[in-house]
C-alpha cells in the first residue's frame, strides 16, 4: 500500500513565505514526514499566497493531477487573511470530518490555543485533503496524530479493499490476513510439552534489547521546556544573551569608584534591583544599591553597606547625603561583571543532556521557551487473557479477574517519563489477538502486551506473532525469575519496524519485566543510559535462593553504624502477589542456587537495582 502512494503535494499558504521562502519552516517540515512515510512517492512542494481563488486553483490542479494526498499548511487560524478552510472546502467533495477532530483533540491537550484553528479535510475525487497549521511546532504534532491512518485512508478512497488486503499479507511476510489468525488451536493435545525457546541469560537478553533499540532511528520534536524533566537534549544549546546582562551588584551598599579611594561620598539616588540607571556617576559620588542592581555608568565597585558609615542626612532621616567608605574599595568588587555567570555563546546544555529542573530553570533564564529533545517512540499497551474484564466494571463475572497490568504499567512507565496508549484487553483467541495487536501496531511502535506467553493452550502470543505478522523472535525465554517466558519480537508492519515486548501476565513477572527490560528499551531509544543505577545493601534477613536467578522487591533501610543500607525482602515473592512488589526500591540480584549456596544468610552484601524512589521512606 505504501509503494502505491504516487504523489503528495504539499502547499503553505503564507503571504510571508510567498514574499520570502527562506521563512517557510512548515512546508520543509512537512515534505520531509510526508518523504518518510511514502518514501517512493513523487513530492510536490509549492508556496502560495493567503489568496482564496489561488489556493482553490492550486488544489484542484494537484487533485486533478491525480495525486493521493495534498496537505497545506498555514491559514488556518482567524486573521481575516486566513482563507485556507474556506478555500478546501470549496473544492472537496466529501468532509472528513474526524480528522481535523482528532487533531485538535491532541492539539488541545498542549494548547488552548488549538481551539482557534478551523482546518479542514476531505476528498476530492481521489486525492484526500489535509489542512495543517502554520507553525513548524504545530504540523510536526498533527502529522504524528494522522500517520498511522494516511496510508489505509488513501487506500480505502481509490477503493482498493482488495489490495489492502494483499498488501498487509504481503507486508506480514505472506502471512494471513491480519483479521484472520493461521494459528490452529484445535490441536489441543499435541500442543508441545516443553518450551522450544532457547533459554537465555539475563545478560544476553539485554545485549539483544540494547542492540535492536539503537535501531531506533532518532527523532526530534520540540516541546515547551516545563514538559522537559527527564527529557534528552537532541541539539546542544547556548546562551543568547549574557548574563548577568549588565553589571550587576552583589551586595546592598555604595556602588562608587574605585580611585576615589577612602573617605566620604556624596550619596547621589538610589538604585534597586530593577531599575535602571540614569546619569553616570561621577568622582566623588555613590549611588546607594541593592544585591541584583545595575551599576550606573562609571561605578567600578561596591562597597558593603557594613563598610560604611553615615556622615550626615536630611533632618527626616529619609534620605542619605554622605557616608563614608571605611575601607578602601578595589575595581571590580562586588560587582558580577556582564556575563559573569553566563558568558554569551556559553554552552547551556550539550546534545544528549537530560534536562532537570535546574537546567530548565538555566534555559528560562536564558530566553528559552521551548526545546528540541529526542522523540520518544509511542508505546501500546494490551492486556490479554480471557478472564480479564476492566476495573471499572462494578461486578466481577464468575472466574473472572479485573486486569491491574494496564494500569500498573501506564502508571509505571509514566513514572520513569514515558506516555502510552491504551489497547485494552485482548481475548485468548488467534484471531482476537491478531486483530488487537494489529491495532496496537497500527497505533504505536513499541507494543507492550502481558499474558499469553507461557505454556498453557491458550498462550497464543508467540505463534501469532511469528505467524501472523512473521515476527522475529529475538528471545522467547529469560533465565530470571519472576518472567521467564519474557518474550522480546520485533517485527515490520505497515512499513515500519515494531518492537514487541510480550510479558507474562503474572503481575509482578509484568512488573519487573518492564523495568528491567521495557524501560532500559525505552531509555536506549531515548539515547539515554540504559543500566539501572546499582547499590550495595545488606540482606536484612537470610533469603532462600532459587534456581533461577531472581530479583527479589525490597525496601531499604538506613541502620546506625553501617555505611551500606540493609535490604528488607517484601514478603512472599509469589509472582502473582503484587503486595511483593508494593513499596519496591530495589530489586535485589539474587543469584541462582548452586549446592554449595542454597540460601544466603543476614548480612549478606549484595547488588540492587535502583529502581524505585530512594527519598521516600529511606529510614
Ligand atoms: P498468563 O501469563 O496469561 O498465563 O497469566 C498468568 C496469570 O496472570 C494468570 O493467573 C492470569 O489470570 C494473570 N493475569 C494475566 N493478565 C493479567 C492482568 N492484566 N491483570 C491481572 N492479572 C493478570
Ligand atoms: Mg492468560
Amino acid at each position: 500500500m505504501l509503494n502505491m502512494v504516487k504523489g503528495v503535494a504539499i502547499i503553505t499558504v503564507s503571504d510571508t513565505c510567498f514574499k520570502d521562502n527562506s521563512k517557510d519552516a512548515s512546508g520543509p517540515c512537512l515534505a520531509e514526514l510526508a518523504r518518510e512515510l511514502f518514501p517512493k512517492a513523487n513530492l510536490h512542494t509549492i508556496i502560495i499566497p493567503d489568496e482564496k481563488e489561488i489556493i482553490e486553483k492550486e488544489l484542484k490542479y494537484f487533485c486533478d493531477s491525480n495525486l493521493d494526498l495534498v496537505l497545506t499548511t498555514g491559514g488556518t487560524g482567524l486573521s481575516f487573511r486566513d482563507v485556507t478552510p474556506e478555500a478546501t472546502k470549496a473544492v472537496i467533495h466529501r468532509e472528513v470530518p474526524a480528522i481535523p477532530i482528532a487533531i485538535t483533540v491532541e492539539s488541545l491537550k498542549k494548547t488552548p490555543m488549538a481551539m482557534l484553528s478551523r482546518s479542514v479535510c476531505g476528498v476530492r475525487d481521489k486525492t484526500l485533503i489535509i489542512n495543517f497549521p502554520g507553525s513548524k511546532k504545530a504540523v510536526i504534532e498533527c502529522f504524528e496524530v494522522v500517520r498511522s491512518v494516511l496510508p489505509h485512508a488513501i487506500s480505502l478512497i481509490n477503493n482498493e479493499l482488495a489490495e489492502v488486503r494483499t498488501i498487509h499479507d504481503s507486508l506480514q511476510f505472506g502471512h494471513s490476513c491480519p483479521n484472520l489468525s493461521s494459528v490452529d488451536v484445535s490441536k489441543v493435545a499435541l500442543r508441545p510439552r516443553e518450551s522450544p525457546f532457547p533459554m537465555l541469560e539475563m545478560a544476553e537478553a539485554w545485549k539483544i534489547v540494547d542492540s535492536v533499540m539503537s535501531q531506533w532511528k532518532e527523532r526530534l520534536e520540540i516541546i515547551p521546556i516545563e514538559d522537559g524533566v527527564g527529557r534528552v537534549v537532541a541539539q546542544s544549546l547556548h546562551a543568547k544573551e549574557p548574563m548577568p546582562p549588565f553589571p550587576a551588584s552583589m551586595k546592598d551598599g555604595y556602588a562608587c569608584m574605585s580611585m576615589d579611594g577612602a573617605g566620604v561620598r556624596q550619596v547621589r539616588s538610589a538604585l534597586g534591583a530593577g531599575d535602571a540607571p540614569t546619569a553616570p556617576l561621577l568622582s566623588g559620588q555613590c549611588a546607594r544599591v541593592n544585591t541584583g542592581a545595575a551599576l550606573p555608568a562609571g561605578a567600578d565597585c561596591v562597597v558593603q553597606v557594613e563598610d560604611t558609615r553615615l556622615v550626615s542626612a536630611t533632618e527626616d532621616g529619609q534620605t542619605e547625603l554622605e557616608v563614608e567608605m571605611l575601607v578602601a574599595p578595589t575595581p571590580q568588587q562586588d560587582v558580577r561583571p556582564v556575563g559573569f555567570d553566563i558568558p554569551m555563546g556559553t554552552v547551556l546544555a550539550n546534545k544528549g543532556d537530560v534536562l532537570d529542573s535546574a537546567l530548565i530553570g538555566l534555559l528560562a533564564g536564558a530566553g528559552y521557551q521551548n526545546v528540541a529533545v529526542r522523540a520518544h517512540p509511542k508505546v501500546a499497551l494490551l492486556s490479554t487473557g480471557n478472564e480479564l474484564q476492566e476495573p471499572s466494571e462494578s461486578k466481577l463475572r464468575p472466574a473472572h479477574i479485573r486486569d491491574s497490568n494496564r494500569t500498573m504499567l501506564k502508571t509505571l512507565l509514566r513514572e520513569h517519563g514515558y506516555d502510552s496508549i491504551d489497547c485494552g484487553i485482548a481475548r485468548d483467541t488467534p484471531d482476537a489477538l491478531v486483530a488487537a495487536v494489529s491495532e496496537a501496531l497500527r497505533r504505536a511502535d513499541v507494543l507492550v502486551c502481558t499474558g499469553g506467553v507461557s505454556m498453557g493452550e491458550r498462550d497464543l502470543l508467540k505463534p501469532v506473532l511469528l505467524k501472523d505478522f512473521g515476527a522475529t523472535l529475538h528471545f522467547g525465554r529469560v533465565r530470571m525469575k519472576p518472567g521467564k517466558p519474557t518474550t522480546f519480537a520485533t517485527c515490520q508492519f505497515e512499513g515500519k519496524t515494531k518492537y514487541i515486548f510480550a510479558l507474562p501476565g503474572n503481575p509482578v513477572s509484568a512488573y519487573v519485566c518492564s523495568l528491567v527490560f521495557v524501560v532500559r528499551a525505552l531509555r536506549v531509544s531515548a539515547g539515554r543510559a540504559a543500566e539501572w543505577a546499582r547499590l550495595r545493601v545488606r540482606l536484612a534477613r537470610a533469603a532462600a535462593l532459587d534456581a533461577r536467578p531472581q530479583y527479589a522487591r525490597a525496601a531499604l533501610r538506613a541502620v546506625v553504624g553501617d555505611d551500606l543500607p540493609a535490604a528488607i525482602v517484601l514478603g512472599d515473592q509469589c509472582s502473582s502477589r503484587l503486595l511483593s512488589a508494593c513499596g519496591t526500591q530495589v530489586l535485589l540480584e539474587l543469584a541462582g542456587r548452586t549446592d554449595s549456596t542454597p540460601r544466603l544468610p543476614a548480612g549478606t552484601v549484595l547488588s540492587a537495582l535502583v529502581v524505585g524512589r530512594l527519598d521516600l521512606a529511606y529510614n
